[in-house]
């Protein structure tokens, strides 16, 4: 399963908050064994909103959306998923019995645009805070800016994203990175495994495949020619 990532706010384009919650998404995708393939972050505009859902969703097999709902004026993300199925967005009454039911709030204390959502979209509750997230079409996910919000309200679709489960073997070598190129070289020629290689204080390279023994096996041989600072695995 291939997937694309999108990030609202031009706060994070400003530079004020610094994008988690692309972060958080990638690794849970990648525990899961999907593949993300893209991470893009729009200004709070529904033109440019529309015009990357729809080019992702055409590219990928679904696209995660976060930030920018609730009622204020520069919370467009709606608006601009909307547009990008050629719909209007309306309110939804699911979302507005949930709140009043679970949030305490009454029906008319609802800010106007807080339980908008695309027409026929599938309304995610939000537990932990007030705007709803939605699902158009099994193929576009939107969910709240607010990390805890995004997180909870991800994990109860979570079971929507599956690939093929991949074992990682992460070996943290103290070498250089160059000196290590021959050894790395012939590990990808030996093994049929993904390998990454992330210099840092240490280098981390990271093992990746859908077949467990292989991956064991390439950290075998690599562990024996290293210098190991150690060895994670999930
Ligand atoms: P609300 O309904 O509270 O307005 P929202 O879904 O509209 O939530 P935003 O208004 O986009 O979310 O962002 C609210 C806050 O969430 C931001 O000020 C920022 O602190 C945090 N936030 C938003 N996007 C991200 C992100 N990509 N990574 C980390 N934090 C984020
Ligand atoms: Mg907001």
């Amino acid at each position: 399963m291939h997937v694309a990532v999108i990030n609202v706010g031009d706060e994070i384009l400003a530079g004020d908050t610094t994008n988690t919650n692309a972060t958080w998404l990638c690794d849970r995708l990648d525990e899961r064994g999907v593949d993300v393939e893209r991470i893009t972050v729009v200004p709070d505009r529904v033109a440019d909103i529309a015009r990357v859902v729809n080019e992702y969703r055409a590219e990928h097999d679904a696209v995660v959306v976060t930030g920018g709902l609730g009622p204020t004026h520069d919370d467009v993300t709606m608006e601009g998923v909307a547009a990008a199925f050629g719909r209007e967005v309306e309110r939804n009454e699911e979302a507005v019995e949930w709140l009043v039911e679970h949030g305490g709030y009454q029906r008319d204390d609802l800010v106007e645009g807080t339980s908008h959502l695309p027409a026929g979209a599938r309304v995610l509750h939000n537990e932990v805070g007030v705007a709803p997230g939605c699902v158009v079409d099994d193929e576009v996910y939107v969910l709240p800016g607010v990390p805890q919000e995004m997180e909870g309200m991800f994990e109860r679709v979570a079971g929507e994203f599956a690939g093929e489960r991949t074992h990682v073997v992460v070996v943290t070598v103290d070498e250089p990175e160059s000196a290590l190129l021959d050894r790395v070289e012939e590990l990808r020629e030996r093994f049929d495994v993904t390998v990454g290689s992330y210099p840092g204080e240490f280098v981390r390279v990271k093992l990746k495949d859908v077949n467990a023994d292989a991956v064991e096996a390439a950290a075998d041989w690599l562990r024996e020619r290293v210098d190991v600072v150690e060895t994670e695995e999930r």
